[in-house]
């Protein structure tokens, strides 16, 4: 199964995504976790992104697309993979989709998590990251057992430096003028479906599991 996240930042991908990847057991991949964790590493493709990511500008996609695509070469990718983050422009979906066709592959799906930006800014404020293992809260829709520390590893609970208010508006009006004009590449070949994001996660899920097992 091969699925791609689509949906403003904050909207809910990263969280589906890590609820699809542990029901179907393929990877959740998501380019801004790499960068991250690269940032976290001090590599130069992390320096260099952090340029762009500091300012919720995306990194260019030459950068992005050499890592995702050594990503793909990765053993666990056989069975599919749920993508989160990528493809974020028009350059950027083409190139997946002359990669799959390249090997007589396609998508399942792009599902697109829709949520209006007025409820964007409140689900970016409250989000907490655990920079060691990757999980997100939030401390009101899903807050840790213990206040700032993750369930999962017991690591220290931070703010990303991009979900600050400023950073999150600029993340906004990228995600408008570059990413939103992916819904239609994909209604193109009809490969999208969409879900309200606004629901409780547990309820999203259910209809994206909907979606996978019609
Ligand atoms: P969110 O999940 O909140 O949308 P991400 O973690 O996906 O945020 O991305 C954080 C930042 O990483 C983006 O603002 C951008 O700078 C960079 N980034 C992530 N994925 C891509 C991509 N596919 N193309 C370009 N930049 C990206
Ligand atoms: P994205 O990957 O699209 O940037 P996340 O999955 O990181 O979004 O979610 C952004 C924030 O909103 C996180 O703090 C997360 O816990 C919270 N969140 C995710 N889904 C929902 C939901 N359905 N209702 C309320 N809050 C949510
Ligand atoms: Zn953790």
């Amino acid at each position: 199964m091969k699925i791609v996240m689509l949906g403003a930042p904050g909207a809910g991908k990263g969280t589906q995504a890590k609820m699809i990847a542990a029901k179907y057991g393929i990877p959740h991949i998501s380019t801004g976790d790499i960068f991250r964790a690269n940032l976290k590493e001090g590599t130069e493709l992390g320096m260099k992104a952090k340029e762009y990511m500091d300012k919720g500008l995306l990194v260019p996609d030459s950068l992005t697309l050499e890592l995702i695509m050594d990503r793909f070469k990765n053993d666990d990718c056989a069975n599919g993979y749920v993508l989160d983050g990528f493809p974020r422009t028009i350059p950027q979906a083409e190139a997946l989709t002359e990669a799959l066709k390249a090997n007589n592959d396609d998508l399942d799906y792009a599902i697109d998590v829709d949520v209006p930006d007025e409820n964007i800014v409140r689900r970016m404020s409250g989000r907490r990251a655990c920079l060691s293992c990757g999980a997100t809260y939030h401390i009101v829709y899903n807050a840790p057992k213990t206040e700032g520390k993750c369930d999962a590893c017991g690591s220290e609970l931070v703010q990303r430096e991009d979900d600050k208010p400023e950073t999150v508006l600029n993340r906004l009006s990228v995600y408008h003028a570059q990413t939103q004009p992916l819904i239609d590449y994909y209604k193109g070949f009809d490969k999208l479906k969409s879900v309200d994001g606004t629901q409780d996660m547990n309820k999203v899920f259910e209809d994206i599991v909907k979606i996978l097992e019609n």
